[in-house]
């Protein structure tokens, strides 16, 4: 019997590598990606937070929403003993969890915070969708000032400029406060009531419980429905819409190009005001690479006494891959050996481990056989790895304390004392034959 991952998972190896049709990047392109995200962070002002993978259920089914697709039927949730675990389906609720746990107030001002992890749901894996997927996201919280809400649109979209995806639409809506939402859901429960024969029975099911999700059915049958109904922004206060108009006019500002969607409600329950998702045409059927929205209500939904206003976005990684694949984006492969030693001879093949030992104390990235085979098929390893350069020893440069050096690209070889390989292989460049 052999054991293979589970499915709607996969494996990330040094090398690009596929699973269940998909390509999957190695190692180094997601360290590339990952180290973008950090460093336009950090040019947002934003810091990191890591919080755990195993969360109270409880948690996650109050602040995402107990009629969410996600709590009501996608969580990995387990119990033992008294504790109810999931595995988290977002880092949303999460990250608020810990503010409100850390009193993250008390160092003042907004806290601005960004993460990387794995989330997980049990969704029904396709393309561009997993059982186990890795988020990016950030949350501005403690302010309702809707330059917050710029400020998470234009930190979202600079990752993605700044991997080179370019061919992206930023979706936007506004789903008004907290009197906006129950208005409305009754205005459109009204408008749709007439016509629940032709809906589908799990819109028929959200009709009663969450009428909102009915708004982004891909049904074209309810599409058309939908057509004619009334629209939520259309139902916004004052307050609402100005702060929507504010919210455009500081995206207009960072030339950041947005379309208005009032059908755009986003799959969690949370949000308030602003929404946004932000797509690929490149990417079929799931094509959001990134959504978010402010949620001003979710602390107090999670046990706070007073209310804390947030925004934020999450994006997922392996959809950013799917859109840098379309653009044909090159991102790195894995790092190759500065040099490789080739010992040829029992003693040499000793002597080269502390030789590899001192190189690596320099700083040089050195590879070695680790199998005692011929000359022949450790140049091929060095050859295969990529090494810059290939470090021969045998007896005569064991007895010489020198090196045979060979430059793997052009064949070029040089001989080189012990005492000046470091330096050399730092260089990158073979000295002159003395
Ligand atoms: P959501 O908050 O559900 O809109 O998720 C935010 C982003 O995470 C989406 O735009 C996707 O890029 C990504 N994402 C969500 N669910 C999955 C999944 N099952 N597999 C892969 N990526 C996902």
């Amino acid at each position: 019997m052999t054991f293979r991952n589970i499915t709607g998972t996969f494996d990330v190896l040094p090398d690009e590598s596929q699973s269940d049709g998909s390509t999957v990047p190695g190692t180094s392109a997601w360290r590339h990606v990952e180290r973008t995200v950090h460093d336009v962070m950090a040019l947002f002002n934003m810091q990191e937070i890591r919080t755990p993978v195993l969360e109270p259920t409880e948690l996650i089914a109050r602040g995402v929403g107990q009629l969410t697709d996600i709590v009501s039927k996608e969580m990995f949730a387990f119990e033992r003993g008294d504790t109810h675990y999931v595995l988290r389906p977002e880092v949303t609720a999460p990250v608020m969890r810990a503010y409100l746990q850390h009193h993250l107030q008390q160092r003042g001002g907004v806290q601005k915070l960004y993460y990387i992890g794995p989330c997980f749901r049990a969704e029904r894996p396709q393309k561009g969708r997993y059982r186990q997927f890795h988020q990016f996201g950030s949350e501005i919280i403690g302010t309702p000032d809707p330059r917050a809400d710029a400020e998470t649109i234009a930190a979202m979209m600079a990752v993605y400029r700044a991997l080179g995806v370019t061919d992206v639409r930023l979706r936007l809506n506004s789903l008004g406060d907290e009197t906006t939402r129950p208005t409305y859901k009754n205005i459109l429960r009204e408008y749709l009531e007439p016509h629940a024969h032709q809906l589908s029975k799990a819109s028929q099911e959200r009709l009663r419980t969450n009428p909102l999700r009915i708004l982004d059915t891909k049904d074209e049958k309810e599409r058309a429905l939908l057509a004619g109904a009334p629209l939520l922004v259309e139902h916004l206060g004052d307050d609402a819409r100005a702060y929507y108009d504010e919210v455009k006019h500081c995206l207009r500002d960072l030339d950041i190009s947005y379309a208005e969607d009032p059908f755009l409600v986003r799959g969690l329950d949370y949000y308030t005001h602003t929404t946004f998702e932000l797509e690929s045409p490149n990417l079929g059927a799931q094509s959001a690479l990134a959504g978010g929205g402010r949620y001003d209500l979710l602390a107090e939904e999670l046990g706070s006494s007073v209310r804390v206003p947030a925004v934020g976005f999450a994006a997922g990684f392996e959809r950013l891959f799917l859109a840098l694949a379309a653009e044909q984006v090159e991102l790195p492969g894995a790092a190759s050996p500065q040099a490789f030693l080739v010992a040829l001879g029992d003693e040499a093949a000793r002597r080269v481990l502390p030789l590899a030992h001192a190189l690596r104390r320099e700083g040089i990235r050195t590879g070695l056989d680790l199998k005692g085979r011929s000359m022949k098929a450790q140049m091929r390893e060095a050859n295969r790895q990529s090494a810059a350069f290939a470090v021969i020893i045998g007896d005569n440069e064991l007895a010489a304390e020198r090196a045979q050096v060979k430059r793997m690209d052009t064949g070029d070889q040089v001989e080189v004392p012990f005492s000046e390989l470091a330096r050399m292989l730092a260089t990158g460049v073979l000295p002159t034959q003395a």
